[in-house]
């Protein structure tokens, strides 16, 4: 079955003006909660997603492991697109 992330809260909670980093932690639907990284592009100020780490909170809702794991990796870009109507 496809995993289909839900974004329902998200919010920035480290923001490096002189590097462009900043990171985000966003609530899924299903409890559970990831750390997403990026970089801004210092032409566009666009945010660039690098990184996605799952906090280990609830099990992963992918393969179900309480431990690390890269499964949400891969929507990492869905992710953080549904964060960034929360931000701002
Ligand atoms: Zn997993």
């Amino acid at each position: 079955m496809a995993y289909d992330p839900q974004v329902v809260d998200a919010k920035v909670v480290s923001d490096n003006k002189k590097n462009g980093l900043f990171e985000i932690v966003a609530v899924l639907k299903d409890r559970n909660e990831c750390r997403l990284f990026f970089e801004r592009d210092p032409e566009t100020g666009v945010g660039k997603v690098t990184d996605l780490n799952r906090l280990m909170k609830e099990p992963c809702p992918i393969c179900r492991k309480d431990y690390l794991c890269n499964c949400l990796d891969r929507f990492k870009h869905t992710i953080a697109e549904q964060s960034m109507q929360y931000i701002k």
